[in-house]
């Protein structure tokens, strides 16, 4: 049977304030309408209602001495008994629901979207909602201790930030619009919940755009003047991603790896986040390799390297090739030669110590040599061209988009150099033929097939595709000095 929809009779909000007028903005906007469709009943009460003196007072100074002024318990104790007193929601079969008791103070619980989610949800099921707004130093700590013993409300300390206002009305006003925009039927078109920041995604939402397209010169993404509805959705969850990663990395930190395709896996691996297994992302940080790094860019490479032979080549062999090409002695070599190679290392941020992945580019010495090998100068004719020796991940982290950031961070490097004066006109690598899953990886960074050549790991020869990334549409050629 579906529920019978609730009306403002049992979902109901009180807000007790010794200001009252600071609360008139809920008669406007959505939280006025909800109201005046009968959606939301809301209450507003004077607490000096309660005072039992000429003055009306709510206030007394603190025991033990201090600064400032402190709300008296006996008040408040009066007026939330009355509150709660009068009618509340009508009570559901079985238990009525305990009420639950907001108070905000700067030193309670942060307000996020989930906690204000549960508390829209607790309304739709027929809870009160009781805000107690503080002023001065406070209310008297009895009160929330009070009615969280006695059982009669569920008592909520919640801060709406790392700040510290005058009173409790903003943080009331705060709540309340945070609340009943998740109420059903509170906004038209509740698809507008579901994208946007904090949603169920744990992201920030990416930039919106409206008419004139084309806004003092700013003009509107192509993409999302497309029509494309793939393409759309996958631009503004990147765009989200990008801008989560950039402002609120500690959402990051809580997001769940398993809600993550691989598209999403490669835009976060850009901005520096890999899954990083144990069920969490793991920061890392892209840099150039220096010469301290050496040892621990022997180690990575004599770790990573064999795992990437083709079964059937000698283990003696592939130990001798580590020895005579990735020896801490040969990356020394490569470190102090920022002219003849580029090392880039992807770094953890944390937690995981040392290096998780490199790429080690081998620069021509100058604008017209031709690669080492003739079957490999013969399958492209751009020059000069650099050669992208080997790009590894620690095996945990195949397929996480960190070697991609680092491909990229390496093509970086490449655009910005010269040799002779020239651009660098294309990237090739040779890759062994068997190993699909690498020439995906290459054909999706921009490089295309153009031939094969033989590389050897000790005897045995083994047969690679060649593959090649022009550097530039225009293909490179002479930078102008001036
Ligand atoms: N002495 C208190 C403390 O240091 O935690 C601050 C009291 S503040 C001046 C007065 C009232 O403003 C609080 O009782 C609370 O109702 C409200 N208030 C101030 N900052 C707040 C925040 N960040 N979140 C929620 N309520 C706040």
């Amino acid at each position: 049977m579906t529920p019978a929809r609730r009306t403002s009779a049992d979902v109901r909000i009180d807000v007790l304030s010794i200001f009252p007028d600071y609360l008139a903005p809920l008669d406007l906007s959505l939280v006025g309408r909800a109201r005046r469709d009968g959606l939301l009943r809301l209450e507003v009460h004077d607490l000096r209602d309660w005072a039992t003196d000429r003055h009306r007072t709510v206030d007394d100074t603190p025991v033990g001495g201090g600064a400032g002024m402190v709300m008296r318990a006996d008040v408040w104790g009066a007026a939330l008994d009355a509150v709660l007193a009068t009618d509340g929601p009508t009570p559901s079969p079985g238990e009525p629901p305990r009420p639950i008791l907001l108070v905000p103070t700067p030193a309670g619980a942060p307000l996020t979207q989930s906690r204000a989610q549960d508390l829209a949800d607790e309304l739709g099921a027929g809870t009160r909602l009781v805000i107690a707004c503080g002023r001065y130093e406070g209310i008297d700590s009895r009160v929330a201790e009070h009615y969280a013993a006695a059982g009669l409300a569920r008592v909520q300390e919640y801060s709406i930030g790392d700040y510290v206002l005058g009173g409790g009305e903003v943080a009331a006003l705060v709540l309340v619009e945070a609340v009943a925009r998740l109420l059903p039927g509170v906004v038209g078109n509740p698809e507008s919940l579901v994208e946007e920041s904090h949603g169920s995604a744990g992201l920030l939402e990416g930039p919106v755009y409206t008419r004139p397209l084309d806004w003092r010169g700013l003009i509107v993404p192509e993409v999302l003047r497309s029509g494309h509805h793939g393409r759309i959705a996958r631009w503004r969850r990147d765009r989200g991603l990008e801008r989560t990663a950039a402002r609120r990395p500690d959402l990051l930190d809580r997001l769940d790896p398993g809600s993550l395709d691989r598209a999403d896996k490669a835009t976060l691996a850009s901005c520096g986040w890999v899954d990083g297994g144990e069920g969490r992302l793991t920061r890392f940080e892209v840099r150039d390799a220096v010469p301290d790094d050496a040892a621990a860019l022997a180690a990575l490479a004599g770790a990573t390297f064999p795992l990437a032979c083709p079964p059937g080549v000698p283990v003696a062999d592939v130990a001798a090739f580590v020895a005579a090409h990735l020896s801490p002695e040969r990356w020394a070599g490569y470190l102090a030669d920022p002219v003849g190679y580029v090392v880039v290392v992807a770094e953890a941020a944390a937690r995981r110590p040392g290096l998780l992945g490199y790429v080690l580019v081998v620069l021509p010495s100058t604008a017209d040599a031709e690669p080492v090998a003739a079957d490999v100068a013969a399958a492209f004719a751009q020059r000069p061209a650099a050669e992208l020796s080997k790009c590894y991940v620690v095996p945990g982290l195949q397929g996480t988009g960190l070697a991609g950031a680092l491909l990229e961070a390496a093509h970086d490097r490449i655009a910005a150099r010269t040799v002779e004066g020239h651009a660098l006109a294309a990237v090739w690598l040779g890759t062994n033929r068997g190993n699909r899953r690498a020439q995906r990886f290459y054909r999706r960074h921009g490089y295309t097939a153009v031939g094969r050549r033989t590389f050897r790991v000790g005897d045995a020869p083994q047969e690679d595709l060649l593959m090649v990334r022009r550097m530039s549409p225009s293909g490179g050629g002479l930078v102008d000095a001036g």
